[in-house]
């Protein structure tokens, strides 16, 4: 099978413009502790810019103005706007508003096509998907969260947990369970609410990387839906498809957050190698210290690793959907995680005190990078599901096929003439 690792030039063309850009235009932006309104006025020509150059929203198809990249060219994309969290927004290319939007391409009406989809995919509004319930968030089978039906509308009575961006939005994605008499897979919906809604009450999370629910891209909430109302067309593709829905959204959507982990990584090595070259302690550079060289190796190797996995579930994804790539995505989803951790540790290490205080980007990505073990899914769930899906592939046997005196039997009985040649010369 070819396999090919050259970037076709006008591409690369594209890619360096994307990287000179970043470096440019966006990485500024971080040092000015801009607020949330702030940061998106001052974005506003920085997108233009992208769109003038083709390359807003290249996620989606051209039939919804997206340069349709596919998975691979995404994640070269990503890669490099993944280096800081305010790079996705200026490419119209971040979460949650990515994966909501491909949901709305999948599945939303012409009504809601024009209400909520066009304003979205134009940058002009936020959007929240609202899934996880409080300490289930990793079985999504005990959801409780209900809508019934009264008459033309829709009644809305439960709670979600850790809504990025709920307070931001102009709408949510809520899944609902619609019909508590069939398999949970069977009986949730995909409703969409206003945030305005009467009803929908929200409570700020701090988080580890934002302790004070002031983060310049993403907050998060717990969200309480109490007696809301909202149309019966609000619900988005059909009633009880929320689960397949659902899939469809995670599956790309995880793989795009492992594409920017490697910008993350990336820059946490580039800052590291950049010190253990500059510094120099006890007769001699960082960069010769055995320590910090094993750092540096392992470091090398992992973040190739990642990378590589990565693309391969990228290229896989294109070829045969996420349904088909399950075990690709769930591995890179946990190894990627731990590989921008690690990275980042170590880069921290290298750049001591310094490292951990505000001066470097370092501790604000560490405490961002604890966070991807946990959001679309936790490792252990991911973990488990390679395991079974790889283990699916193997039949239990009495003896193992590698066992050594079994084989020994088998194979002089079938060399049994040529052993018996070799014996007689
Ligand atoms: C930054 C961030 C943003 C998020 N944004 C959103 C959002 O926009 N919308 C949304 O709906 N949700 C969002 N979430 C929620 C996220 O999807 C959940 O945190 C995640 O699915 C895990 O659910 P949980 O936190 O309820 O963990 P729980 O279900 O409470 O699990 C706790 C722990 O139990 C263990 N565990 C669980 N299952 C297994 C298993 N099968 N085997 C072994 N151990 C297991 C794991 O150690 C796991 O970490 C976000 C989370 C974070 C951190």
């Amino acid at each position: 099978m070819a396999w090919d690792f050259s970037t076709d030039p006008e591409w690369e063309s594209d890619l360096t413009w994307i990287r000179d850009f970043m470096r440019t235009e966006i990485l500024p932006l971080e040092t000015l502790a801009l607020d949330h309104a702030t940061y998106l006025r001052v974005i506003r020509p920085l997108q233009q810019e992208v769109k003038d150059r083709g390359l807003w929203a290249a996620h989606l198809g051209p039939e919804l103005g997206g340069a349709g990249l596919g998975q691979v060219k995404l994640a070269l994309v990503h890669e490099i706007l993944g280096a800081s969290e305010l790079g996705p927004p200026v490419f119209g290319v971040q979460a949650p508003d990515s994966g909501n939007i491909e949901l709305l391409a999948l599945a939303a009406s012409d009504d809601q096509r024009e209400r909520w989809l066009k304003p979205l995919l134009a940058g002009e509004i936020l959007s929240a998907f609202s899934m996880t319930e409080q300490g289930t968030g990793s079985d999504p089978k005990q959801f409780t969260t209900a809508a019934v039906r009264d008459g033309d509308e829709w009644v809305i009575n439960g709670s979600k947990w850790f809504v990025s961006n709920a307070d931001r939005s102009a709408f949510h994605i809520l899944m609902a369970v619609t019909d508590r008499d069939v398999h949970p897979y069977e009986g949730q919906s995909m409703i969409i609410v206003p945030s305005d809604a009467p009803g929908v009450e929200m409570r700020p999370l701090g988080l580890l990387n934002d302790p004070h629910h002031c983060g310049a891209l993403h907050t998060h909430c717990e969200v309480h839906y109490r007696d809301v109302r909202v149309p019966r067309d609000a619900l988005l593709g059909t009633e009880g498809g929320a689960f397949l829905l659902a899939q469809k959204r995670l599956g790309p959507g995880r793989i795009h957050h492992c594409m920017r982990w490697l910008g993350v990584a990336r820059r946490a090595f580039d800052d590291m190698c950049e010190r253990a070259v500059s510094m120099s302690v006890h007769g001699s550079r960082l960069a010769d210290k055995q320590f910090i060289q094993d750092f540096i190796a392992l470091s090398a190797a992992e973040l190739a690793a990642a990378r590589l996995l990565t693309l391969h579930a990228a290229w896989k994804i294109d070829r045969e959907g996420a349904s088909g790539s399950r075990v690709e995505i769930s591995m890179i989803k946990y190894h990627g995680a731990k590989v921008m951790h690690d990275i980042l540790d170590r880069s921290i290490q290298v750049h001591g005190s310094l490292g951990l205080s505000t001066d470097m980007p370092l501790q604000e990505m560490y405490a961002f990078s604890r966070s991807g073990r946990l959001y679309d899914g936790p490792d252990e769930v991911h973990k488990a599901t390679v395991a079974k899906l790889i283990t699916r592939e193997y039949v239990p046997t009495a003896v193992p096929t590698d066992h050594v005196p079994t084989r020994r039997v088998a194979a002089l009985e079938k060399y049994q003439d040529l052993l018996d040649t070799v014996s007689v010369q």
